[in-house]
């Protein structure tokens, strides 16, 4: 997944092939479903949450950027839901984000976007400015994440900013990348 490569091995040779891809997948909260869910009780056991969620290996979870949880929405709201924003003026932010990034990266063969950075070009962009070291130490210490997580934080965190038109990491932007590691292993089930 991190190498954007699949090699396929036989007894005599072996093949690599580019496999740049995005994987998004869903799963179910927990055994019965309705862990978190805002009216109706989980009946899991004590424990079950986590052995559940342990299913999906560490190293694994640590590879997915974005984990957003997705609660239901009552008749109510949905019957009352205000127009959000078009799909339009989604993708001409996304498109503005995508050209800070080419701009960053002119230079830098094979690098098109914030989440391939190496580490040297990761030092150099995804700085922190005091506040947001505070803010990236208390999230480490309350979340206890691996290093890997860390580094995709800062690197959505970067990718939430360029969203923004902001050449900074502001302390907001680093919250709403945190916001998106609900499944670390430390909180969930707890
Ligand atoms: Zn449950």
């Amino acid at each position: 997944m991190e190498e954007r490569r699949v090699t396929i091995s036989r007894a005599k040779m072996s093949v690599d092939y580019p496999a740049s891809f995005m994987l998004v997948a869903a799963m179910n909260p927990c055994p019965c479903g309705y862990y978190n869910h805002p009216t109706i009780e989980c009946t899991c056991a004590p424990g079950a949450v986590r052995k559940y969620m342990n299913k999906v290996s560490g190293p694994l979870l640590d590879r997915i950027d974005l984990h957003i949880e997705v609660t239901p929405v009552p008749f109510k709201n949905l019957a009352t839901m205000k127009a959000g924003e078009n799909s339009q003026t989604i993708r001409e932010r996304v498109i503005a984000a995508r050209k800070i990034q080419e701009e960053r990266f002119r230079g830098c063969p094979g690098i098109h976007c914030n989440a391939q950075m190496n580490s040297r070009l990761f030092r150099q962009h995804c700085v922190l400015d005091a506040e947001c070291q505070e803010r990236m130490k208390l999230a480490m210490e309350k979340l206890g994440l691996s290093a890997r997580a860390y580094d995709r934080i800062l690197k959505v965190a970067r990718t939430i900013a360029d969203l923004d038109v902001s050449p900074a990491i502001t302390v907001e932007h680093l919250s709403e990348a945190i916001n998106y590691r609900s499944l670390d292993r430390d909180t969930w089930g707890r």
